[in-house]
């Protein structure tokens, strides 16, 4: 047996046991090996019952003498466990709705029970209250070392496999590997006094006599330092040298002429802030480069991204190139062409949309004006990913929303061009431990200023039975000039149901409540045509309130809309509040945020709280991740987020600030050319499956 042989060749995992373990994504002795628990119980303290004294954790190894459920009151049962052993002492387990154990706990099993011992007032008893316990056959009985007596693992149990099983057919796998090398190079392992990759796998499942419970259920022993430690080293190894390489590529090196320089000036509707104009420099930098870009561009809600991504695109422009911005949905692209087609109108450049809702012909047309070079700036959803769409000379390419798109996307769209510059705009702060997992093969702008005059968004939370509050808020805004939003969630299941809570309470808006007003529509159903003639009038002041689903959640901007109202506020995420609420506030008077909503459960408060509490796009983005965990936050797999088995991003932070400083420490200066060859051969085996991230290379 070696560390690639197939589970279901290891004695004990037959066929069925095989696939259970391929459901957890578990295929080699090596990928069982990494599984590891998810939390230790210390059963060292194993007593005869009649030693036992109320109050102590502990575990004992006993006999069922008898059982029986009560019925109580209100529909209450419980059911109770008498246990014996040599010592002639007596403990019952009870267990609250427990009737369903009869068949497991029957007279005659041997068990080894552990929990809390109490004494029961009434019967003057010990007791346990719902305790651990694993039937003993006679074959564990033999090897009562494994589970009793020890510091014993907990993993989680894989289908039908319990933890116990788990546990001896781990055991089994360490007691029988062949000596192995360890794959960390050795002069890391040395510095950090790491213990070796064999120990400390044993060590994780096994840990040795004395160990420290609190550091092990902390994710803080040796072991697992080591593992956690390893886990982000392979990870950030892999995303340098990706990044390495794309470096060295030969690339376009963009001409920063004096007319670019001019051309931005005429362009520029303000003047830029600092943090504008020293990220505009970062990546006017990598352009000028003969490698190609990879940046990416943070900042919050209205700090003024799309405006420095213009400036990049008109650089790219007066070089003789196109340039193309990539949005995740069409009605983000709809907004994004309208915002570029006015900033270049004074420039003379042809600014096309191209978006899955065209019709074939237009398609076509726009797609013959692209390659022949005719459009300077192409703005589209992934319908620019097309096959068939070709650019004649493809410069720049920005990719707004990046986390909506996967890795894979990001290779094909500078397939399009002979390694055009990528600049990926994030409309979504991530926090910065997710960020350098994510995309530690670019390189990272910040934008930390608001433009100017800029006033926080007063953020009020209302019940839902204050809603008429609400309307006379809005009415009271509009009379002074400003507009209005009023935002529905879509809830995925039933994105027509949404449709039709926007589209009643459209109709009950402009019908009942503001009859003199002035109400647009805009959902995700709408035409191209439709969805931006709606826009347009609101934009223009024409209409004084516009009802949406979720559609406007990124790049629409109208500074004199001073009102966001949220229905349904709990439904939605974190990252979605603070997007929806960066809609307003982009003028100069003060904007509000109401948000409305029903009953909350606990975590909706804490949501509804940090919005009310805070407008720091970062912060709301850490609190995001810590309600939601790193999975959702960004979706799963195929949003390039790679899969972590020991490490985790949150709890591990400064493990993996040290893992990259290492990795990049050893790709400077690899200690010999053998290690630095056997870290590659590592990484080419195991870096798409292990992290299920696209190749290196
Ligand atoms: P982001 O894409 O970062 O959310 P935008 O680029 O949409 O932000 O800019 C938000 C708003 O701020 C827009 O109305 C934009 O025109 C305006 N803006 C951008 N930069 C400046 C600036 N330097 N001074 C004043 N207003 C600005
Ligand atoms: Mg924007």
């Amino acid at each position: 047996m070696d560390l690639q042989t197939p589970l279901q060749y290891v004695k004990g995992i037959g066929p069925a046991r095989a696939a259970m373990l391929e459901a957890k994504g578990l295929s080699t002795v090596e990928d069982l090996l990494a599984y590891a628990p998810f939390r230790y119980e210390d059963r060292t303290n194993l007593k005869p019952i009649a030693k036992l004294a109320p109050g102590e954790m502990a575990t004992v190894v006993c006999e069922i003498a008898s059982s029986h459920t009560s019925r109580l009151r209100r529909g209450m049962s419980i059911f109770e466990a008498r246990f014996r052993d040599d010592s002639h002492g007596s403990l019952t387990g009870k267990w609250f709705h427990g009737d369903y154990l009869k068949t497991v706990l029957v007279p005659g099993t041997r068990v080894a029970l552990f929990g809390k011992v109490d004494f029961d007032s009434f019967t003057g008893a010990l007791t346990v209250m719902h305790p651990e316990f694993e039937i003993l056959s006679a074959e564990d009985e033999a090897d009562a070392a494994l589970h009793l007596n020890r510091i014993v693992p907990i993993h989680e149990a894989a289908g039908k496999i319990t933890a116990r099983v788990l546990r001896t057919l781990l055991w089994r796998i360490c007691e029988s590997l062949p000596p192995l090398a360890d794959p960390l190079p050795g002069a890391i392992r040395d510095r950090l006094k790491l213990p070796e990759y064999i120990q400390a796998i044993r060590h994780l499942h096994f840990p040795p006599a004395g160990e420290d419970l609190r550091l092990l259920n902390s994710f803080r022993s040796p072991a697992q330092f080591r593992l956690i430690l390893e886990e982000f080293f392979w990870l950030q190894c892999g995303l340098l040298l990706r990044r390495g390489k794309v470096r060295l590529q030969p690339g376009i090196a963009f001409e920063l002429s004096d007319r670019a320089r001019d051309r931005i000036k005429t362009m520029l509707p303000f003047k830029p802030t600092n943090a504008q104009k020293r990220v505009l420099g970062e990546i006017a930098r990598d352009m000028a480069e003969p490698h190609p870009m990879n940046r990416l561009l943070q900042g919050d809600v209205g700090s003024g991204k799309t405006l420095v991504a213009a400036e990049a695109a008109i650089i790219a422009i007066e070089s003789g190139y196109q340039a193309a911005l990539i949005a995740p949905t069409e009605i983000l692209a709809a907004q994004h062409y309208l915002y570029f087609k006015s900033l270049f109108s004074k420039l003379g450049y042809v600014v096309v949309p191209l978006t899955g809702s065209q019709t074939a012909r237009e398609k076509t047309k726009l797609k013959e004006l692209l390659e022949r070079g005719l459009v300077h700036f192409a703005v589209g959803t992934h319908a620019l990913l097309e096959e068939d769409v070709s650019f004649k000379k493809l410069g720049l390419a920005i990719i707004d929303e990046q986390h909506r798109f996967g890795v894979m996307q990001r290779l094909r769209l500078m397939e399009k061009g002979t390694a055009p510059d990528v600049l990926v705009m994030t409309a979504t702060p991530i926090p910065r431990t997710l960020a350098m997992t994510l995309y530690g093969d670019l390189d990272v702008s910040v934008i930390d200023e608001l433009p100017p005059g800029r006033r926080p968004v007063v953020t009020k939370h209302l019940s839902e039975d204050r809603i008429e509050q609400v309307w006379s808020f809005v009415k009271r805004e509009i009379d002074a000039g400003r507009q209005a939003y009023v935002v529905y969630p879509i809830i995925e299941e039933s994105e027509t149901a949404a449709l039709k809570a926007a589209e009643k309470m459209h109709r009950h808006l402009s019908e009942t409540v503001f009859p003199a007003l002035n109400t647009g529509l805009l959902h995700g159903r709408l035409s191209a045509d439709e969805k931006e003639d709606v826009m347009h009038r609101f934009k223009g002041g024409e209409l004084h309130i516009l009802v949406s689903t979720t559609v406007i959640e990124v790049g629409v901007d109208v500074p004199n809309a001073s009102v966001m109202v949220i229905e349904q506020a709990e439904r939605f995420g974190l990252a979605q509040l603070h997007q929806l609420r960066g809609r307003v506030g982009r003028g100069a008077a003060q904007s509000y945020c109401l948000l409305v909503t029903g009953r909350l459960n606990d975590a909706a408060r804490e949501r509804i709280r940090t919005m009310v509490d805070s407008s720091d796009g970062f912060l709301i983005a850490e609190m995001d991740l810590k309600l939601r965990g790193p999975g959702e936050f960004f979706g799963t797999r195929q949003s390039g987020l790679p899969s972590l088995r020991i490490a985790n991003i949150l709890r591990d932070q400064e493990i993996l600030d040290l893992a990259r400083r290492e990795a990049a420490a050893f790709l400077d200066h690899p200690p010999s050319e053998a290690e630095r060859v056997g870290v590659l051969n590592y990484l080419r085996d195991h870096w798409q499956k292990r992290y299920g991230l696209a190749r290196v290379g």
